[in-house]
Order: C-alpha cells, then structure tokens, then sequence
C-alpha cells in the first residue's frame, strides 16, 4: 500500500494528527483538510486513493460533502470513508445513503485502522474495471 494517497477531512486537530501519523508510518500519502469545502477542493486536485471524511465538519457537513464528491464527475470514483464520533443508530444507513463506501467509528481504532483502510482501496479496482461500474458500485453500496 505505499505510496497510497489518503485524504483526512476532519476538524479536530488530535484525531487529525493520530490518524495522519499511524498512514504516515505504515507508507502512506496523507493530505488533510480541516473543512469540507477544503477537502472538496484537495480532493479534486489530488485525486485520493480514499477520503476519511468526518461526519462533523464546521460549515458543511460530511455526509453533504460525500454527496458533492459523488455529484462531481471528477471526484465520484474516490473511495469514501465516513468517520462518526457518535456510532448513531442509523449512521451507517445515512453513510450509505450520502455514497460512503464504508463508516468507521471514532475514536479511530488504531490496531484495525491500516487493515481497514488497505481492504477498502484493495476493492476500488474492482468497482472501476468493471463494464458497468455505476452498477458494481450500487451493488457495494
Ligand atoms: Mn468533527
């Protein structure tokens, strides 16, 4: 996975930092946005190989943010993680709902983070190569 390009889109400076260290120590790329609007911007500029993208931004929300990056034909192939501080019932639907390909539940997991970030970009591949990918991605979704 080095080399791999992760973009965190989060506010709170300490889960930023955790998070950016244990990619940045395991070879990945790691760019961060502490706004949506920001994120939306690197996200079309860099165009990562997964976006953490927290539910709680200041100004525009993550799952608002998750549905601009699906509507941007630039950006509607990225691999979207939704990161949520509060493990609401109901957050992983809305995840979903918004074109996240997966949740994660904050505080982030430090002994599974890695391992879960490697499996959803080692299954992007198969979403894009596909004849019909709107199709697959419904399906994964
Ligand atoms: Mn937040």
């Amino acid at each position: 996975m080095t080399g791999k390009k992760i973009l965190i889109i989060e506010d709170n400076v300490l889960n930023l930092e955790l998070t950016s260290d244990l990619l940045l120590a395991h070879g990945f790329t790691v760019a961060s946005a502490q706004t949506a609007e920001e994120g939306l911007r690197l996200a079309a500029e860099i165009l990562p190989d997964l976006v953490l993208m927290d539910w709680g931004l200041p100004g525009m929300d993550g799952l608002t943010a998750t549905k601009q990056l699906r509507a941007n034909p630039v950006t509607c192939h990225l691999t979207v993680v939704g990161l949520t501080a509060h493990a609401m019932k109901g957050d992983d639907e809305n995840a979903l709902i918004a074109g996240c390909d997966g949740y994660l539940t904050k505080p982030v997991d430090t002994r599974t983070l890695i391992e879960t970030i490697t499996r959803f970009i080692a299954l992007t591949p198969l979403l894009q190569t596909s004849q019909n990918p709107s199709e697959i991605k419904h399906y994964a979704r």
